[in-house]
């Protein structure tokens, strides 16, 4: 067998073949372990993921705008205007942007009734939805920012649902946030399941692996940081992030163990979901096209103080202003949680996601995120820094050129041809 040929070595084609009657192409032991998974629920072709640094075509970094005791959300007077915050949303900002604007655009509505003009300051995942929301809601919106994609923070995202991703601290949320989440949680999974199936695919389904060769771990169970395998497990948790995922299970597809031979990954331990992947980039041109459509207007200006609204000529003001907020409006409680991808060139017909060794994978159609989680949710803690570490990017890459390396003989000895 020629073992420099890509191989499909999903369990998909193996079951094909079985059922076409083609066994002779299929080693024995994947025989056996692939009809444990039901027919209709084989995974589709697990395409090898070309891991070499030089694919890397850029790497940035972004900062979480952390709060522990969630984002602010807040209506205040600031002279004449009504300004409404929708900031510090962590690592769940994407995810939970579009509950978030509904949460705030009512609290405009409710603060300052009648009033159909408003500004939206700034052009990220709140600043967009924010003004798109406030749009649908009957409002006339000037989006003022100092940037707008690609050049801001929103665009170096994994891209991924996660809405309680470091969003605030078990310990600090006061009580009744859990509820506000669910809202949230609940209102965005609406709002992105209406750009499923649209042209270009902004937002779309894609199937994610667990793998380890240790038991895999529930993210709500503490583990010993002393014994773990998982080098992201081996961190001590310093901090409770809160977790509220339990409260919208019935949204949530389940993770399933993979039975052993079921897919062609190396590790003893596979787990699989299903999850949300957001196609950051022409997802973020979807929504500043739908923005002017609406009759949205966009101005670049820059604010150093909130007394600086003053001179807009809008009396609603929606101040979504990310990680910058600390400086704005010197806001303390914000904490930057930097995290940074590498880029791979993206691969037709590869859109999984795994987590190996504490890296994470999403395989995007505009980039494949390959973003080390050696500290777990840790990671970046306080860490202000937005330049690129090219050596922990080259390092990422390497960890799955071992998983990939790994995985060869397993799919030559199943003996499924790829011809990708
Ligand atoms: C590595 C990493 C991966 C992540 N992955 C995910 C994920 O998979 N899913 C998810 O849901 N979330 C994820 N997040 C979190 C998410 O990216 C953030 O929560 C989100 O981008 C915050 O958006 P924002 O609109 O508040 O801020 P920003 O994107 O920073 O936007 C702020 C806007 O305000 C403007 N602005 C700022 N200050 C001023 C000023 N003074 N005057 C005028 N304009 C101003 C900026 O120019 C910009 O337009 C991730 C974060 C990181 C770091």
């Amino acid at each position: 067998m020629d073992r420099r040929s890509f191989l499909h070595g999903s369990a998909a084609l193996t079951g094909l073949s079985l059922l076409q009657g083609c066994a002779k192409h299929v080693a024995a032991p994947a025989l056996a372990t692939a009809s444990a998974l039901p027919f209709y629920d084989l995974p589709g072709n697990i395409l090898p993921i070309r891991a070499d640094v030089d694919r890397i075509f850029r790497i940035t970094v972004c900062l979480r705008p952390f709060r522990a005791v969630g984002p602010r959300m807040d209506v205040v007077k600031v002279g004449d205007k009504t300004v409404v915050t929708n900031y510090g949303h962590g690592g769940s900002g994407w995810s939970l942007s579009w509950g978030s604007a509904d949460v705030v655009v009512r609290k405009a509505m409710e603060a300052a009734p009648g009033v159909k003009e408003c500004a939206v300051i700034g052009a990220g995942a709140l600043g967009l939805t924010t003004a798109l929301t406030a749009q649908r809601m009957g409002y006339k919106v000037t989006i003022y920012a100092k940037e707008t994609a690609p050049y801001i923070r929103s665009v170096r995202a994994t891209g991924s649902w996660t809405p309680d991703s470091r969003v605030a601290l078990s310990t600090d949320a006061p009580a009744d946030f859990a509820a506000l989440w669910e809202r949230m949680a609940r209102t965005s999974w609406t709002m992105y399941n209406s750009y499923l199936g649209v042209a270009g695919s902004p937002i779309e389904w894609t199937d994610r692996y667990q793998l380890s060769d240790d038991p895999p771990r529930d993210r709500n169970r503490p583990v010993d940081p002393n014994t773990a395998a998982d080098p992201a497990d081996r961190t001590k948790q310093v901090h409770e992030f809160a977790r509220y995922s339990q409260s919208i299970a019935d949204i949530t597809p389940k993770s399933k163990d993979m039975p052993p031979g079921s897919t062609p990954f190396p590790t003893k331990y596979v787990r699989r979901n299903s999850s949300l992947t957001f196609n950051v980039a022409g997802y973020a041109k979807l929504l500043m096209q739908e923005f002017y459509l609406a009759g949205g207007r966009l101005e670049m200006r820059e604010f150093h103080s909130p007394n600086e609204f003053a001179s807009l000529k809008e009396s609603v003001v929606f101040c979504c202003t990310g990680y910058d907020s600390k400086a704005l409006w010197s806001d303390q409680s914000i904490v930057p949680v930097r995290g940074q991808i590498a880029w791979l060139i993206p691969q037709e017909g590869v859109n999984y996601g795994i987590g190996y060794k504490g890296l994470n994978l999403l395989a995007r159609r505009d980039g494949i995120v390959v973003q080390p989680n050696i500290g777990g949710e840790e990671e970046g803690w306080n860490d202000s820094n937005e330049t690129p570490d090219h050596a922990a990017a080259e390092a990422g890459v390497k960890i799955l050129q071992e998983l990939y390396s790994r995985m060869e003989p397993i799919i030559a000895k199943r003996g499924t041809k790829v011809t990708a």
